[in-house]
């Protein structure tokens, strides 16, 4: 059985594994990143790739998904402020040290690539993924590929701006991307901002009474639990989400679109609903097609690593 490796290398963690054909995770390997030195988390790639190609023999590629911008052709990741790196040639570096074909793609990309093959999307042609997470990123499926567009930094579907001229600025220093209006971090600064209002009583109770300690995930606890202050800024932000789902449609007409990411699964059906109405009234050609299908992702935290697997299937 052929199988390959996957890693997905985050700000916090690097989460491994050797992944067989059919999208099986069959050894795992993590570890934490969040203190480490840039050459470090380098040396850690390694080490786990290391560890996992002994586990596994026959194993025939390394993939390996980063947040960051990435130069793929090059193997090189051009910039990931989350773990320091600028220039770093990855694919070599790890090539180096491991006689296996290595290959190397932005982390929402690779996502976006596993659930296609054996997630929400498996089955349907092109499709799109946001993941909303803290943040929100983007991956392009077209054609049974990955679009990466002409510098192979494209998809960066956070950062199109919804409200130009509203006064949320993203930290890429627009004004009013997707990312500043409908990620986690967006649902926190909102409650944050509303804080003093006599509804969000039930919400600061939980953030010790101190409206500057409110995050998103702390709203979103509420809104699951039927506060309604708190379901009315998931709301929303799942409108705002809805407006970005619009603008995709509206762009690639995709079979579907799949949302990832944690503040997705933390909120689900409270964000997904309002977002999936904000969607439907924006489309255009509402006289012969529907909105597509707006999926929740179904392989959560292992979607990076098995999609970085399955690229190195391709190449290796
Ligand atoms: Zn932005």
């Amino acid at each position: 059985m052929a199988v390959t490796i996957g890693i997905d290398v985050g700000g916090t963690k690097i989460a491994a594994g050797v992944v067989d054909d059919a999208g099986k995770v069959i050894a795992r390997r993590q570890i934490a990143t969040a203190a480490m030195h840039p050459t470090a988390v380098v040396a850690g790639i390694v080490k786990v790739a290391q560890e996992l190609n002994a586990a596994a023999p026959g194993t025939t590629g390394i993939g390996i998904g980063a947040a960051g911008l990435i130069d793929g052709a090059n193997g090189v990741v051009l910039s990931a402020p989350n773990i320091a790196w600028e220039n770093v040639p990855l694919r070599q570096m790890v090539a180096d040290r491991i006689d296996l074909p290595v290959v190397i793609d932005n982390d929402a990309n690779v996502a976006a690539w596993g659930e296609a093959l054996y997630g929400a999307g498996k089955g349907y042609g092109d499709q799109i993924m946001l993941t909303v997470g803290t943040g929100i990123g983007g991956g392009i499926i077209i054609g049974g590929q990955i679009y990466r567009g002409s510098h192979g930094v494209g998809a960066e579907l956070g950062h199109m701006i919804v409200d130009a001229s509203g006064p949320s600025e993203c930290p890429c220093g627009n004004h009013g991307c997707l990312e500043a209006m409908a990620s986690g971090n967006s649902i926190g600064r909102r409650a944050r901002e509303r804080a003093s209002e006599p509804g969000a009583a039930a919400v600061l109770e939980r953030a010790g009474r101190d409206g500057a300690a409110i995050t998103g995930e702390l709203v979103g606890e509420a809104a699951k639990a039927g506060d309604v202050w708190a379901r009315a800024l998931v709301t929303e932000t799942g409108r705002w989400l809805g407006v970005g789902i619009a603008n995709v449609v509206n762009i690639f007409d995709p079979s579907a679109v799949i949302i990832a990411g944690g503040a997705a699964a933390g909120t689900g059906e409270l964000l997904l609903g309002p977002a999936r109405d904000a969607a439907a009234e924006r489309i255009i050609g509402h006289a012969w097609r529907k909105l597509p299908p707006v999926l929740p992702a179904a392989l959560g935290y292992d979607a990076g690593l098995v999609g970085a697997a399955a690229l190195a299937r391709a190449i290796s």
